[in-house]
């Protein structure tokens, strides 16, 4: 087993006495992985684990942690079971050592000195080694923002365990990897941030917001720090002071926690889906962009907007959502044409089509486009744009996500597989499900990582998903792309223009530019010997801004001759807006009274 041990040291702290330690322990070549800026705990994890690629635990030890001088044995000695992916000190909770005198009451949480009941809580990140390869799976440590549970205010080493437990791993508690923290240095201020810090985190992932708690907390422990010093005794004065401090950082919540809870895409290089960083509450930005939307939609400037869809069938299950059922659409068609403006996608784009238009889209050319789509679109008389990825047309090969979502489905009985392990080029990703609950998680967290791909890597990708999961579960012929000869069909049947979403449906924002050209100009080659006329429209795959398209992406979709490009993206479409960044609505898969209100409530119908 090769072992990384690193020492994640916050900004200005000396590793060199847990550096110590551990070589006392047997561990001469721990590393220390400095964190960049204070709290910054989820990109000094994923420093470390970005240098552990090529071992096969990552251990964590923090600066004031010290081991203990059997640790390193222990760690060489156990590493528990096939199925084990954390393992950490059992027995007891992280020892305070050294503690100033002025520590006194309860401030083990905020310290991080233990989480709790250890038999059912996840380990202190003090001292916890991982798998590697299961950590790259779940996409190394993330910020807490999101966790369903809303009680993450210790840390994202925490939420990183959560989700190793929902992907099939298990937790063993060693009782020889035990360790020591060493609060000799630790200033009564330090206390205090760290009181405040917390007070707001676990305010603002509570359900409820703690303003009100939080006031109650300040003057209650403010009056009993007051209380103490006149009794004359100043510890437990700091002690009612912190908890003050705690109420304090409750009434700022999001305020001051905003930062600490956002995703920390910079440093999780394992996670290229990770949401943009949301906006501090107190921005001026979003407001002055809302108050721009409500000026435009008064001065008329509004074009309408563009709905997206992919299939109309009936899937059993649908996680992806890419499906609306024959019957919601036709509802949808109805009521679409009575209180709106169907229209074609350019005179959307370029506002001749009156503030009430609604363009509808479909992305990929499944066939069930042809089956379902295009009789209820004539029926309705409403117009519509198909992207189609020409690659997937002329092979007939299926998209790699329904295999992925066959395979990891809740039909799907591969959990005699054991581990599924998959080589990706920078190291090897795995999972331990076990059950349809695990699949699940497992089959967000390989979309996430093969969402940016190329092919080689997809196909390999899914070659190691058959072998070790029931290729039967697949549905190939219900999951088919249209033939060349069904796209002519479509085509020239009267609703539909088809246009372009490239060759083989890969992110444009991560192909070399030799690739993500030969995407969007052999796109345009296929279609037009398929249909004898050249797109001016592109859907760009995936289509997330900022994850996969960028500026370049948009630039070379204009230089290969397209007019329009559609995002995936909400938004209404606006003049002045970029015409190569067209927003879209994904549409739910809902009944015709229910996409009424929903399009309602963006744009207004007759
Ligand atoms: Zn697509």
């Amino acid at each position: 087993v090769r072992i990384a041990v690193v020492v994640v040291a916050r900004p200005g702290a000396d590793g060199a006495p847990a550096l110590a330690a551990l070589r006392a322990a047997g561990i001469a070549d721990a590393e220390v992985v400095a964190m960049p800026v204070p709290g910054a705990w989820a990109a000094a994890r994923n420093a470390a684990l970005d240098r552990a690629a090529q071992h096969d635990v990552l251990a964590l030890v923090e600066d004031d942690v010290r081991v203990d001088p059997g640790w390193g044995e222990a760690l060489r000695a156990v590493w528990a079971g096939p199925d084990a992916a954390i393992l950490g000190a059992a027995g007891g909770p992280l020892r305070a050592t050294s503690a100033p005198a002025w520590l006194v009451g309860d401030h083990a949480e905020v310290l991080a000195l233990h989480d709790g009941d250890l038999s059912s809580g996840p380990f202190p990140g003090g001292n916890v080694a991982f798998r590697v390869a299961a950590l790259r799976g779940v996409g190394g440590f993330f910020p807490a923002r999101g966790h369903d549970a809303g009680r993450d205010t210790v840390g994202e080493d925490r939420r990183a365990q959560r989700e190793l437990e929902a992907v099939g791993w298990r937790r063993a508690g060693v009782a020889a990897l035990s360790a020591a923290r060493d609060l000799s240095s630790l200033h009564p201020t330090d206390l205090l941030r760290r009181r405040l810090h917390t007070g707001a985190r676990t305010a603002t992932l509570a359900a409820r917001g703690g303003g009100r708690s939080g006031l109650g907390l300040v003057a209650r422990a403010g009056a009993a720090a007051a209380a103490r010093v006149v009794r004359g005794d100043p510890a437990g004065a700091l002690d009612r002071i912190a908890w003050a401090a705690h109420g304090a950082g409750a009434v700022l919540g999001p305020a001051l926690a905003h930062g600490e809870l956002q995703p920390d895409r910079d440093r999780t290089t394992l996670r290229a889906d990770v949401a943009a960083p949301e906006p501090h509450p107190w921005a001026v930005a979003p407001r002055a962009a809302r108050a721009a939307r409500a000026f435009a939609r008064r001065e008329g400037r509004v074009h309408g907007a563009v709905l997206l869809y992919h299939r109309i069938a009936e899937l059993g299950s649908d996680p992806l959502r890419l499906a609306v059922t024959p019957e919601h659409f036709a509802q949808q068609l109805a009521v679409l044409a009575e209180r709106w403006t169907p229209a074609p996608l350019e005179s959307v784009a370029t506002g001749e089509a009156g503030p009430h238009a609604v363009a509808v889209t479909f992305d990929d050319g499944y066939h069930d486009n042809l089956l379902h789509a295009l009789p209820a679109l004539a029926t309705a008389g409403v117009p519509a744009t198909l992207f189609a990825s020409t690659g997937h047309v002329a092979s007939g090969e299926g998209y790699w996500w329904d295999a992925v979502t066959a395979l990891l489905g809740p039909a799907a009985d591969g959990d005699g597989g054991g581990v599924l392990a998959i080589d990706l080029p920078e190291g090897s990703r795995a999972w331990a499900p076990a059950g349809a609950g695990h699949r699940a998680a497992v089959r967000a967290h390989l979309h996430a990582a093969l969402r940016t791909r190329d092919r080689p890597a997809i196909v390999a990708a899914l070659a190691a998903l058959r072998t070790w999961g029931d290729a039967a579960c697949e549905s190939p012929g219900r999951d088919r792309p249209l033939t060349v000869d069904e796209l002519r069909r479509l085509a020239t049947a009267g609703p539909f223009t088809v246009q372009a979403h490239g060759r083989t449906h890969v992110s444009l924002a991560h192909a070399p530019a030799g690739s993500r050209d030969d995407e969007l100009e052999g796109c345009a080659e296929d279609l037009g010997v398929w249909l004898g006329t050249a797109p001016t429209a592109f859907s760009y795959p995936f289509g997330v801004p900022g994850v996969d398209v960028d500026d370049a992406t948009k630039d070379a979709a204009r230089a290969a001759g397209y007019r329009f490009a559609t995002v995936n993206a909400p938004g209404l479409v606006c003049s002045g807006g970029d015409p190569m960044a067209i927003p879209r609505f994904a549409v739910p898969d809902v009944g015709g009274e229910a996409f009424a209100r929903w399009l309602d409530a963006v744009l207004p119908g007759r």
